[in-house]
Order: C-alpha cells, then sequence, then structure tokens
C-alpha cells in the first residue's frame, strides 16, 4: 500500500478540488447535522452550511480557539464539538441515495449491522489531552474512524523518512495520552516495522533507555528533543558506540537546524554516520502530526500536509485577515474528513515564518502543500511563554531559539524571581548553564548575555553554571513528560 497514493503526486488544481468537494461534503454530512456547537455557530452567524463550496468560502466562518472550549458555566463544553449522530437528525440532513443504502444494510444484514456501521464511524473510543503548560489538559476523542486516519498519517510519516518495514524503532516518547506517543505506536503498526517504546525516562530511566538502544541497534530512534539529547549524552559518556542510529524522528517540540546539527555531530562522535534528523508538527486538535523529508541536516523541507485530510490557512493574527502563499501569520486548522471531536477554522496560536507553500516538493518531489517548520507560539499575556519581565513584555520562544543555537552549551534553564524574594521588589532573570569543560566560562558568559539582549532585550541578572546531574534534576529530564526550561518562581501578588 502507498500511504500517498492518489495525493503524493496529484496536480495542484486536483488537490484543491478535491478538497473543495470534500469540504462541502463534511459540513454538509458531519460537521453541521451532528456538532451541537457548529450547528449553533452556523445559525446564530446566518450561514447556510450548503453555500460553503470552496476552501475560499471557509472566511465567512468566525474562528474556532481554544477559549470556545472553556466555559465557565458549562463546564462540559468539549463535549459540544464530538459529532452525535441519531436516526432523526440523519433522517433529517442526509440525501434520499444514501438513506437508501443504510435501509438497504438494515435489510440483508439485520438492524444491528445498521447501528453497527454507524458505531464504527462515530463512536468515541479513543481519547488524547492537550499539554497545556498553565491551561487545563483538554479532551478529544476518537472514533475507529479517526484511529483510520491516524493510522494513514502514521505511514505517511514513515514513508516520508524512507523507513522500510524491515528497520527497527526504538521510541522514547512518555508513556501519556497524548498524540506524539501514539501517533508514534499507529505508524510503526501501520508500516508493519518492529517497533519498541520504552516509555521514555519517567517509566524505564534513562540507563534503561541506553541499554534498550544498545539491545535493539535500532536505526531509528523517536522523541523529544531534550530527552533523546539527554539519553544519547549520556550513552557517549558511557563510553557506548550508537553506529546503527541512522535516523532521529523528534516530536512534541520546535527543531532548528542548529539543533539537528548538534545531534548529528553528538552521534557522529558515537559512529554513527549519515544520520538524518527529522522535525515534525501536530498537535491535539487535529489528531495527527505531519512531517519534514529527507535533506541535509542544516535545511527544512518544510512539513509535508494531507490535503485530503484538512485545509490549513495563514491568517494574521490581529486581524483575522487570510494571508496569501508563502506570507508569514498564524496557523488556522481545518478537519474535512474526520469524527470524534472536530474542529473547523481553529485558531492554533501558532505562528509560521514563510507560511505554506504549493511548490513541489525540492527533496522528494511531492506536490502536497508545505508549511515552513519556523514555527513559534504566539500565546496570550497569561501564558507562561510571553510575560512581562522588568517591565516589557518578553517572548521566551526567543530565549529558547538563542540559548540552542550555542554549540557550546549541552542545556539550559531560565529562572524568573523577585531580588531577595520580595513580590514589590524587580524582575530578576537567572540563566543556568551546563557546558564542556573546555569551555571559557567568562566568554561564554559575556556571548551570552550579548545575544539575548540583541534577540529578546533582556539582559540576564546573572549566568550561573551547574553540572550535568544537577541540570537533569533542574529540568526533571527523566521524570516530566515535557522539560521544565523556563521556571517562573515570582510569587503571584
Ligand atoms: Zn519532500
Amino acid at each position: 500500500m502507498d500511504p500517498w497514493k492518489d495525493i503524493g503526486h496529484s496536480t495542484r488544481q486536483e488537490l484543491q478540488e478535491l478538497q473543495n468537494r470534500k469540504l462541502h461534503h463534511f459540513i454538509n454530512r458531519h460537521l453541521y447535522p451532528f456538532s451541537p456547537h457548529y450547528q449553533e455557530l452556523f445559525k446564530k452567524n446566518n450561514i447556510d452550511p450548503r453555500s460553503i463550496k470552496t476552501v475560499a468560502d471557509l472566511k465567512r466562518i468566525p474562528f474556532t480557539s481554544k477559549k470556545d472550549f472553556i466555559d465557565p458555566d458549562h463546564p462540559h463544553k468539549s463535549i459540544d464539538f464530538i459529532l452525535q449522530p441519531d436516526a432523526d437528525k440523519i433522517k433529517k440532513h442526509w440525501p434520499l441515495p444514501e438513506l437508501l443504502k443504510l435501509k438497504a444494510l438494515g435489510l440483508i444484514n439485520g438492524p444491528d449491522e445498521v447501528k453497527d456501521r454507524l458505531a464504527r464511524e462515530y463512536r468515541p473510543i479513543f481519547i488524547t489531552f492537550t499539554t497545556g503548560t498553565t491551561d487545563k489538559p483538554l479532551s478529544y476523542l476518537y472514533s475507529k474512524y479517526d484511529i483510520d486516519n491516524l493510522y494513514v498519517s502514521g505511514s505517511r510519516m514513515l514513508e516520508l523518512f524512507n523507513i522500510k518495514n524491515t528497520e527497527y524503532i526504538v521510541n522514547l516518547f512518555p508513556f501519556a495520552p497524548h498524540l506524539a506517543f501514539w501517533q508514534v505506536v499507529y505508524g510503526g503498526l501501520s508500516s508493519c516495522a518492529l517497533i519498541l517504546s520504552t516509555g521514555g525516562g519517567k517509566s524505564t530511566g534513562t540507563d534503561g533507555n541506553i541499554s534498550a538502544i544498545l539491545k535493539m541497534k535500532p536505526s531509528v530512534v523517536l522523541g523529544v528533543p531534550s530527552y533523546v539529547y539527554h539519553v544519547l549524552r549520556q550513552a557517549k559518556e558511557q563510553g557506548h558506540k550508537m553506529e546503527s542510529v541512522k535516523k532521529v524522528v523528534l516530536g512534541a517540540a520546535r527543531v532548528s537546524s542548529a539543533f539537528k546539527l548538534k545531534l548529528e555531530e553528538l552521534l557522529a562522535s558515537m559512529g554513527a554516520t549519515d544520520v538524518s534528523v527529522f522535525g515534525t508538527y501536530g498537535f491535539t486538535e487535529a489528531r495527527c502530526a505531519w512531517a519534514e523529508c529527507p535533506s541535509s541536516n542544516n535545511m527544512s523541507s518544510g512539513y509535508h500536509l494531507y490535503p485530503d485530510k484538512e485545509i490549513f490557512e495563514i491568517i494574521d493574527p490581529q486581524t483575522g485577515e487570510v494571508k496569501g502563499e508563502g506570507e508569514d501569520g498564524e496557523i488556522v486548522y481545518t478537519s474535512i474528513d474526520s469524527r470524534g471531536s472536530s474542529v473547523i477554522r481553529y485558531r492554533t496560536g501558532d505562528f509560521a515564518k514563510g507560511g505554506i507553500t504549493w511548490a513541489p516538493c525540492p527533496h522528494c518531489k511531492r506536490t502536497v502543500p508545505r508549511l515552513s517548520s519556523d514555527i513559534t507560539r504566539i500565546s496570550d499575556v497569561k501564558d507562561v511563554h510571553i510575560s512581562k519581565v522588568k517591565g516589557s513584555l518578553v517572548n521566551f520562544s526567543n530565549f529558547s531559539v538563542c540559548l540552542s543555537e550555542f554549540k557550546e552549551i549541552e542545556e539550559w534553564q531560565i529562572e524568573l524571581c523577585k531580588k531577595d524574594n520580595d513580590p514589590y521588589e524587580v524582575d530578576e532573570l537567572i540563566v543556568y548553564l551546563t557546558c564542556k569543560d573546555s569551555v571559557n566560562r567568562s566568554t561564554l558568559t559575556e556571548t551570552v548575555k550579548q545575544r539575548l539582549l540583541n534577540m529578546t532585550e533582556i539582559s540576564p541578572n546573572q549566568v550561573v553554571y551547574i553540572p550535568i546531574e544537577e541540570m537533569v534534576k533542574r529540568l526533571e529530564l527523566e521524570t516530566a513528560n515535557k522539560e521544565k526550561r523556563i521556571i517562573d518562581k515570582r510569587p503571584k501578588v
């Protein structure tokens, strides 16, 4: 089976016609009839679902965002996003030929067969949660139909990475009801490749993960960037070789070219040559992930999208205006082939520099649209990623980009506190660093201060060097699902 069959090499016109057809069908047959949230939204805004015929019509539909899931008067608001068909709704909204098909199925195989078919398509059977650091986790439900889609996206990703079913894979993502872990599991299953999921540091410990890799000798290692790096660095320190590794696939966090090169260099020092490092992008609301295809590690092919499953728009985050091809803006997602929890025009809060291109991929020649991998969070002020420090608004993504690019720095953490721990005193920002012994620390301190000042307009009060063991504890690298890169110790007043 070719998971990219039909869409990998279609023309742009064919793909856009497919999207128009699927959008119209999805809204009229599934979303409007069965989603309490969207039926109300369409009615409130006087939108006739039949009038949504092309991607260009989408802009008449208001955006959806995380806020729509959180209503203090309605604690179970997320249920309204689940498609909930019943006999009356089906009779009212489905066209006669489809109703006759259902009737025929019932007559031939009995009424249970009809119920069973509808249950397999619509009944929620699986859940993953969002992993917001500040917001309450939100649940997203999958039906069997959505699980089948998770297989499709998983096998498309493995195909992009050129992973053959004879290769061995070690999955270091933490066991959790989160998309990244399950996307990898379903990807492995659908591609019929042998995959070992260790559960990450929390389940088997870093030594357990190292020995799993040493025993299994996989060509593919997958996981969260910081944890994969930690495991490999630790293995190197223990004197191990990792010659078998050819591909590293990273997820659940942004991956810069500098980080890919750093990982490639680390693996090269352990005997692994020609290693390709891949970034992926996914979010709970889409219930799937997208990936880069092979290129050299100092560039990105962009994430290859699935035009038969979704529509992406890039918008101006201030005005909501839809941007043109290749322009920067916020990523907005619309599902055109899902059941369970379904969203359209969903504002992700992610900002893509370079937006989306429809040009065929120069590396793998596929013609699907590609999303720029230069993605940062644009969150509101309450989010931990943007905060007022020393009176000015700071985007912490910039700290991350800046510090991850230093080859000399092994690990880093930022701590925000108040001077003398006095809530009324000024803010202080401390940078904790772990670096190799050979590095000249006073030179590094000066360069770090200068580059941070240039990129974030904030210079740290202190740069403190700590040993790796202490850093691993501070970051909770081995215990948390996501490392604690930025900690805000300022008392709330
Ligand atoms: Zn490609």
